[in-house]
């Protein structure tokens, strides 16, 4: 029988990739985007996805058919990129950088032109009065850490929340606070993902008091993980995950997701066989994968998992399974070593040759999708991201 390894390595050459490429299985992604609309709307909150995972104007448009009209993005640059593609509610979630705002404006002006809307995020008096000063037609949304440690205006310093607020002016009164948990990647159980979102939203509610007890501003929450996992999302006003479009290796070993639901591999042209030393090397390295490691088992760093495709009747592939006894253990630029103990060698890899094809589940898709400039969908399309 033909291992299934060889008959990836066949189906990928057929899409007619030959250096490393990311590789998205479009089944997948449209559900994992559609169970996060119904999350959402289940909740009743709004459902603002962050697009810097995919950074794909043709994912977006699979967004737009369940129903987002509203988005989030972490530069100038991408949220000048999707304007383009006529999205007009955006916030730039990465606090303001005030030498953009000239380029800001322009984008600002235009969005406000064709009725919708560019939302900043501040989280200093001084970052607020330039915003304040510049006129721009934008949302400011003010900056809460809420105990990440990241950025953001702590969630209890009163003072800090009104001197922003202050400095905002009266033109410019905050539409909201927003937060990111980012410390719910550190969690590995649905007990502690549900504390975090609970703890998050304790703080940024209290927040919300100092600001304006008698009208609370929107409250903007959203990670992967807490999305993914706790009881309800209702609670927050909007929510913004990104990474759940894809998910990846990380998001597997939080319990975010289950390996029916990883959307995006690299396809890695096969450089090196050693049996004798059980590794696979593959033209796939950090410039391609990403550095992003997890703890491999006997705690070396892992930094991404072979994987394979399966075949209906019609020879339709669909996303195998990880194979978790290939992990790569090492990358350098270009290089990817993937370790097979030498007695499964055989057994794993069977007649795959130099020049055949082999997937890679990355760790973490946000990173490694970055590296590329287009995805090759499964079933036979090529679509270009920023
Ligand atoms: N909002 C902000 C401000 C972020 O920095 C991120 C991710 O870094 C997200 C939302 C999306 O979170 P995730 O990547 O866990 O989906």
């Amino acid at each position: 029988m033909e291992n299934s390894l060889k008959e990836t390595s066949r189906f990928l050459q057929e899409l007619g990739i030959t250096t490393p490429s990311v590789v998205i299985d479009q089944p997948r992604v449209r559900a994992n985007i559609k169970s996060m609309a119904l999350r959402c709307q289940e909740a009743g909150v709004r459902f603002r996805p962050h697009f810097k995972t995919h950074q794909s104007g043709a994912v977006g448009a699979w967004f737009q058919e369940e129903g987002v009209d509203g988005i989030t993005v972490s530069s100038l640059a991408m949220a000048e990129y999707f304007a383009e593609f006529g999205w007009r509610d955006i916030t730039l979630a990465f606090l303001l950088n005030p030498l953009e705002l000239p380029r800001l404006g322009i984008l600002a002006r235009y969005l406000a032109s064709r009725r919708g809307r560019l939302g900043l995020t501040v989280d200093s008096p001084a970052a607020a009065r330039l915003l304040a000063e510049s006129g721009l037609p934008v949302d400011a949304w003010i900056k809460i850490d809420a105990g990440y440690g990241r950025t953001g205006v702590a969630w209890d310093d009163a003072e800090g929340l009104n001197t922003i607020g202050q400095a905002l002016g009266p033109g410019l009164k905050p539409v909201g606070l927003l937060t990111h948990s980012g410390h719910s990647y550190q969690a590995r159980t649905r007990t502690n993902l549900q504390a975090i979102w609970e703890t998050t939203l304790g703080r940024m509610r209290f927040a919300g008091d100092i600001l304006d007890p008698a009208h609370r501003p929107a409250i903007s929450v959203g990670d992967t993980p807490c999305c993914c996992t706790v009881e309800s999302l209702a609670g927050a006003d909007e929510v913004r995950p990104g990474n759940f479009v894809f998910f990846d290796l990380m998001q597997l070993e939080i319990g975010s997701c289950d390996e029916s639901q990883l959307a995006a591999a690299v396809a890695c042209p096969v450089v090196g066989l050693y049996p004798e030393s059980g590794r696979l090397v593959v033209q796939g390295g950090a410039v391609h994968l990403a550095k992003d490691s997890l703890p491999g088992p006997h705690g070396q760093a892992l930094f991404g998992k072979l994987g394979t495709l399966n075949f209906d009747e019609g020879k339709e592939a669909s996303p195998g399974p990880i194979l978790h006894q290939a992990p790569v253990v090492n990358l350098s630029q270009e290089h990817g070593v993937i370790s097979v103990a030498t007695e499964d060698f055989q057994s794993l890899l069977g007649d795959l040759e130099i020049g055949d094809l082999v997937l890679v589940w990355p760790v973490h898709s946000c990173l490694t999708c970055d590296l590329h400039s287009h995805y090759h969908t499964l079933d036979g399309a090529v679509l270009p991201r920023r």
